[in-house]
């Protein structure tokens, strides 16, 4: 994908008056783009309109950054589908929440709720498991393990096989036992959906959930309008989990699941382990639909300021996604001396905001490198925060003579900026020198 946008937007570059065929040929191409990322056809169309409206063609011709302001309607667009307009449900600590889990089988839906349910015990609720699927053999099993391993509490019988007695009986048991965040997993069987739908309306109307999340797994392609549809048509769905994010699945079937349900994407599924789970981001999501933003431009860019022989290195290291503190200082150095990296990392989308500490000051700028003059190069290379641990923290300000708070600032400012360059993982730089992300 991101290879044929490229191409299509330096084709557009490279024709000298923009006109509306131009225009239109670009976005055909960016059209046939979006519908192999399972982008589905309707959308695209949409908002094809929408950028036809938005991009106003004198404009082009007359400025200079043709591509930018083509790329960053169709940026905004795509935010902007992502966006249903109100926000999700969020569970209260005052008062017991129920979250009811629906989605077909091997979405996703049991390694999420309890995902879902640690992630909110880190943040001081108490959570608690119910499954009602009675359907799959093993289920109960499925949930009660990954419960355990979490320390979280569940409920579920091997046999019992009404499952709206079950989700009932679990969620009076999770009241009486002041469970904050009551979690019921569904079963999501295939090939029966008739009944399945039946299931769900009939676990709804008896446990009244606060919350009906949708899982979806992002490789299901152009199904997912479809699919979110029919859940939505039997029961209240208010959000959005997209699964299987670490695959190859760039996830254009999210925007469908927003679309037919009407809810947003709050969180994506980035592995099979408890805590591969993040809070769903428009922007980096929408960068990785698009493949890499400004390629082409960075392709000249990297050959107008890095030496030849350390273009592969430099393409590899941003590529690889693995960020070191060390390569977050010499981006300092360069901002400080106006070198060319900063010009070229400035290329990147999503980067160059997040380049430089808050404030942007040059005296900031030498705080930081001042507390990481005083890491050990064993900390410079590493890309893993985790390893700064309260001893080193303290060992750090005191060698450079700054407060902890400081050394924490730089920390968080590291992890800002890692997280941004995990967005253009895999990257590769082909020997013609016509980037792009397949
Ligand atoms: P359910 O049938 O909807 O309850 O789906 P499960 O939770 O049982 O998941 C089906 C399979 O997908 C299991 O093997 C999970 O480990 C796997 N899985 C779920 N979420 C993710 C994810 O985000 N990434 C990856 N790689 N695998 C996932
Ligand atoms: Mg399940």
């Amino acid at each position: 994908l991101g290879g044929r946008i490229t191409h299509a937007i330096h084709q557009m570059r490279n024709a000298t008056i923009i006109d509306e065929k131009a225009l239109n040929e670009c976005l055909n191409e960016i059209t046939r783009a979006l519908l192999q990322s399972d982008v589905s056809f309707s959308l695209v169309k949409e908002m094809q309109t929408n950028i036809k409206k938005i991009v106003n063609l004198q404009d082009l011709s007359a400025g200079h950054n043709k591509r930018r302001i083509i790329e960053q309607a169709i940026f905004s667009e795509l935010c902007k589908m992502l966006d249903p307009g109100k926000p999700a449900f969020s569970p209260k600590k005052t008062k017991p929440s129920i979250v009811m889990f629906v989605g077909l089988q091997g979405a996703g839906k049991t390694t999420t709720c309890t995902k879902y349910a640690y992630y909110h015990q880190k943040k001081g609720y108490k959570p608690a498991l119910v499954c009602a699927d009675t359907f799959r053999a093993g289920a109960f099993d499925q949930l009660k393990q990954n419960a355990t391993k979490a320390k979280i509490p569940f409920y579920g019988s091997y046999t019992e096989s009404d499952p709206v007695k079950i989700a009932v009986e679990g969620v009076d048991r999770f009241k009486k036992e002041n469970c904050d965040l009551i979690i019921v997993d569904t079963s999501g069987r295939h090939k029966q959906e008739a009944s399945l739908f039946e299931e769900m309306r009939q676990v709804a109307e008896a446990t009244k959930p606060d919350l009906v999340i949708f899982v979806m797994d992002s490789s299901i392609g152009q199904a997912a309008f479809d699919q979110a549809q029919a859940f939505r048509q039997s029961v209240a769905v208010g959000a959005v989990i997209i699964t299987k994010m670490d695959g190859h699945a760039k996830g254009g079937g999210a925007l469908s699941a927003v679309a037919a349900t009407k809810s947003p994407v709050i969180f994506i599924g980035t592995g099979e382990h408890m805590d591969q789970f993040e809070v769903f981001d428009v922007k980096p999501f929408v960068n990785r639909l698009l493949g890499m933003g400004d390629l082409s431009g960075l392709v000249d860019k990297l050959q107008e300021v890095v030496p030849k022989d350390q273009q592969a290195e430099f393409v590899e290291k941003i590529s690889k996604g693995n960020f070191s503190m060390r390569m977050m200082y010499e981006q300092y150095q360069s901002v400080l001396s106006s070198g060319p990296l900063n010009q070229l990392y400035s290329m990147l989308p999503g980067v160059s905001a997040q380049m430089m500490p808050e404030g942007e000051s040059e005296a900031k700028i030498k705080r930081y490198m001042t507390v990481m003059d005083s890491m050990t190069n064993e900390e410079l290379d590493s890309s893993n925060l985790k390893a700064f641990n309260e001893s080193r923290i303290m060992r750090i300000a005191r060698g450079s003579g700054r407060i902890v708070r400081e050394v924490m600032e730089v920390l968080e400012e590291y992890r800002k900026m890692a997280k941004t360059f995990s967005n253009w993982k895999g990257f590769k730089m082909p020997k013609n020198g016509d980037m792009s992300s397949n």
